[in-house]
């Protein structure tokens, strides 16, 4: 079957042979057991897809959002997860954009060697939740140092990180002119910052997603650890957000895919009534309308992409394509999950853990609504709802 999926075949056909080395028994044996798929992301990392958004002169592949989505969205489609590791790819043109010479040269050969993780990025506060420019951790510059303290919640794969990409109010709220003014960003070496007044509180949760609280008392960052400009990481944060949203875009239609071959198998096979259900239109149609669904999400996909590649203002189109592929896949899984009949629910058909694990991306790493308002207020001109 010829999908909008068939372009950068040679890319899929890597990843599809290095994910047959991790077949779904892998998978749901890590979900069992609550566990960070440690052998998977280290063959990712010594086959140098994870490095694949590092420029070559620094060690990667320099390979462009594009390419590192298609990536992304074979492991899902392959019965995966890149929960466990998409953060490297969207972090990364944080630092290759934003960084200083000085700053790529320290970390980017290692990370793309794999000594050095870049897998968190710590923006969500308990308080003020999607309202980000109003977060309340503070940086405030004490000599060559910043000192922070505050709190984070729901930071992912902190214990499987060596840095992360922190957001901090450097200048008060009530001391700037625009609310996204007067925040930045940082690199925090995890490990010495848990010495130093980082606590780390994991949080149990539906998905096998590693993700936690953070605490923040009177940690010290070094000056030189200020990614751009003080006061500007708000505009660069969304480099990298607008990265995730369109990585997520493309993995959530990596889920599509696998639910909607999935169900097409199973309901080919399953007889009941004396013939196969998927002879049924009543099963056939939510099929089809999942595929359609996904198809049309993954054009958008691409247009993100390719917009985010030729440095084009691309927050629409990752809005866009993030808001349609979570869709899309939550509509195949429901799909697959109701023509599985009560065999959907045994975890032995991996059915149920992908259900669970597409539906995190209808709230994160933003919320449908935020993203229908977003397209009312900011694409339509529609009068501000906040
Ligand atoms: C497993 C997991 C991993 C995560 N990993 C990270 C991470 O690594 N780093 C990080 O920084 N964050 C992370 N997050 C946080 C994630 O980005 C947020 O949960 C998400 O952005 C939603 O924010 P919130 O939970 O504060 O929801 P809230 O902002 O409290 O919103 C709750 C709900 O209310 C609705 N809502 C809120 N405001 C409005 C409005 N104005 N209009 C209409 N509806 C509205 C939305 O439907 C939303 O789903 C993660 C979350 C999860 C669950």
């Amino acid at each position: 079957m010829q999908t909008v999926s068939d372009q950068y075949q040679d890319i899929r056909d890597a990843i599809r042979d290095l994910c047959g080395q991790f077949p779904a028994e892998y998978h749901r044996k890590v979900d069992e057991a609550r566990a960070y798929p440690e052998e998977f992301v280290d063959a990712l990392t010594k086959a140098g897809w994870l490095a694949a958004l590092i420029p070559e002169e620094y060690g990667g592949s320099g390979l462009g959002l594009t390419e590192a989505s298609v990536i992304m969205e074979e492991i899902n489609r392959a019965g995966g997860n890149s929960g466990a590791c998409h953060g490297q790819m969207y972090n990364m043109n944080t630092l290759v954009r934003h960084g200083s010479e000085e700053q790529r040269q320290r970390y980017l050969p290692k990370i793309a060697s794999g000594e050095l993780r870049l897998q968190s990025m710590g923006v969500t506060e308990p308080t003020t939740g999607t309202d980000t420019t109003k977060i309340k951790t503070t940086a405030v510059r004490r000599g060559d140092r910043y000192v922070v303290n505050g709190q984070k919640v729901w930071i992912s794969r902190v214990q499987h990180s060596d840095l992360m990409i922190l957001l901090a109010r450097t200048t008060p709220l009530a001391d700037v002119k625009k609310k996204s003014e007067g925040l930045s960003i940082f690199i925090v070496d995890i490990q010495d910052a848990m010495k130093k007044g980082m606590e780390v509180r994991p949080i149990l949760n539906m998905v096998n997603h590693e993700t936690n609280e953070l605490f923040f008392d009177e940690l010290e960052i070094p000056a030189e650890n200020l990614i751009g400009e003080e006061g500007q990481g708000f505009k660069y944060i969304l480099t990298g957000l607008n990265a995730e949203r369109t990585l997520i875009a493309a993995e959530c239609i990596g889920d599509g895919y696998w639910f909607v071959d999935k169900v097409s198998e199973y309901v080919k096979e399953r007889v009941v009534f004396g013939r196969p259900i998927g002879q049924n239109q009543g099963v056939q149609f939510p099929i089809a309308e999942a595929f359609i669904e996904v198809e049309a999400a993954n054009l958008m996909r691409f247009e993100a992409c390719r917009l985010y590649d030729a440095h084009q203002p691309c927050g629409t189109q990752a809005n866009m394509a993030k808001y349609l592929a979570a869709k899309a896949s939550w509509e195949a899984a429901n799909a697959c999950l109701q023509f599985h009949g009560g065999f959907g629910f045994a975890c032995e058909y991996d059915v149920e853990r992908k259900f669970r694990e597409t539906r995190l991306y209808q709230v994160a790493p933003i919320s449908t609504n935020l993203i229908l308002s977003y397209v009312a207020e900011h694409v339509l001109g529609l009068p501000r709802s906040f």
